[in-house]
């Protein structure tokens, strides 16, 4: 099929007026001038969608779908350790059922608002079979945490066997599997280690919470502060887990030999010139979280200088429990606001699309609008769109509500009300 549009940003080239992509199979054959795709494929169908602008689907590169259910239900505005024990308090209440109906819902969230690719951490398990029912692509991380050193061995066999469930779960579909150590500040150093070995030898993706708060680089480097003093102390711990010399989060997941191109960093607010060059060196890839950051009222993280060191980096909402929304599209424009002119809105669109794509290690499958990606895309329509500026327009106007479409593998997953695109 052709489908065309009044505006399409391949995100990997410049972007084109009354733009198209020939589909087949589920991959993008051809990308060119709407009348140029018309004229060379004459006898394929031809879907046109108006005035609305097409571009790679979202990434979302940081979720936990299971918790979209704690909306407006957890203390923001106060602090992290505060934020974190209120959250220990009330998971411990939640059930199975409440986790599987909060990732259904999440799920169906991510599509309506033209995410087609989510990083998506998982304690309980549950959000593989609404992903998958969804038709979404992605990676869902089980996580592993516990601070209590003689538990390492007990916890990294739990996670095993529960790795174990989840890929046997995401056979057949879009979704692969992998680990996600919490944070170094809820694992004890043996656990951290052990996890080390178990993702180099499985060679499996891993996500984990990096230097986002004060309160964790004062406790990773001087084992001090409200962490020691009332988070781990409400879990039972009332020493800390790991030799405490004064590195940074990050200096210290290097010597824990965490720190790998497999890794995705998620916040990493607080990360200095040396911890950024440690970062680059390894090829560790970045998903940024300004809204999440801005309710926990942790800091910001210096994105225009992982930009401008070319490291790998995506755009995430985290979860319900610490956001207003699972919206890309707020989360962007909230970024511009926030980093003014250091990060250009164009560059806001590439990192929710071919920068997540980037970080999760799937440039080469999605991402951006070219000849032989899969055709994973999402169209809005906005009211005013400036040709010069089609990422400030977009930026300036875009919502959920304009969503019209979301595709994955070619095949439309979600289609607003009364959208004229015949083709499935
Ligand atoms: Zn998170």
């Amino acid at each position: 099929m052709i489908l065309t549009a009044r505006l399409l940003l391949p995100i990997a080239g410049p972007p084109i007026v009354d733009g198209g992509l020939l589909i087949r199979d589920g991959a993008i054959c051809a990308v060119g001038k709407a009348s140029a795709l018309i004229r060379d494929f004459v006898t394929e169908p031809h879907d046109d969608l108006g005035s609305a602008v097409l571009l790679p689907g979202l990434v979302n590169a940081h979720t936990h779908l299971e918790l979209t259910g704690l909306h407006g239900r957890l203390p923001l505005g106060k602090s992290f350790t505060e934020w974190a024990i209120a959250l220990l308090d009330l998971r411990s209440e939640l059930d199975d059922e409440f986790f599987a109906t909060s990732a259904r819902a999440g799920a169906t969230t991510l599509l309506r608002s033209g995410v087609t690719c989510v990083a998506d951490i998982t304690a309980s398990g549950s959000s593989v079979a609404p992903l998958k029912a969804a038709g979404l692509r992605g990676i869902i991380f089980q996580e592993i945490l516990g601070p209590h050193p003689e538990q390492a061995t007990e916890r990294l066999d739990a996670a095993e066997k529960a790795l174990r469930s989840l890929q046997l779960q995401a056979g057949g579909t879009l979704l692969s599997v992998g680990l996600s150590p919490h944070a170094p500040y809820s694992l004890s150093e043996p656990l951290l280690l052990r996890c080390a070995e178990l993702l180099r030898r499985l060679r499996l993706p891993a996500t984990m919470h990096l230097a986002e708060s004060p309160e964790e680089v004062t406790y990773i480097g001087l084992g001090i502060g409200p962490i020691a003093t009332r988070l781990l102390p409400a879990v039972g711990r009332h020493s800390p887990s790991h030799r405490v010399c004064g590195d940074s989060p990050v200096a210290f997941l290097d010597q824990a030999g965490l720190l790998s191109d497999r890794l995705l960093a998620v916040h990493a607010v607080h990360v200095g010139m040396s911890d950024l060059q440690l970062l680059k060196q390894r090829g560790v890839a970045l998903a940024i979280c300004p809204r999440s950051n801005q309710s926990l009222m942790v800091g910001t993280a210096p994105l225009a200088r992982y930009l401008a060191a070319a490291l790998r980096v995506g755009l995430g909402t985290d979860s319900l429990a610490s956001n207003e929304t699972l919206s890309l599209w707020d989360e962007m424009r909230f970024a511009h606001r926030l980093y003014g002119g250091t990060v250009t809105a164009q560059q806001l669109v590439t990192m929710a699309t071919l920068g997540g794509a980037t970080a999760l290690g799937m440039a080469g499958v999605i991402g951006s609008l070219a000849p032989g990606k899969r055709a994973d895309l999402t169209a809005l329509t906005i009211d005013r769109l400036d040709d010069a500026d089609p990422y400030g327009s977009l930026l300036d106007q875009a919502s959920d509500d304009l969503v019209v479409l979301s595709m994955v593998e070619g095949k439309i997953l979600y289609q607003r009300e009364g959208t004229r695109c015949n083709y499935h």
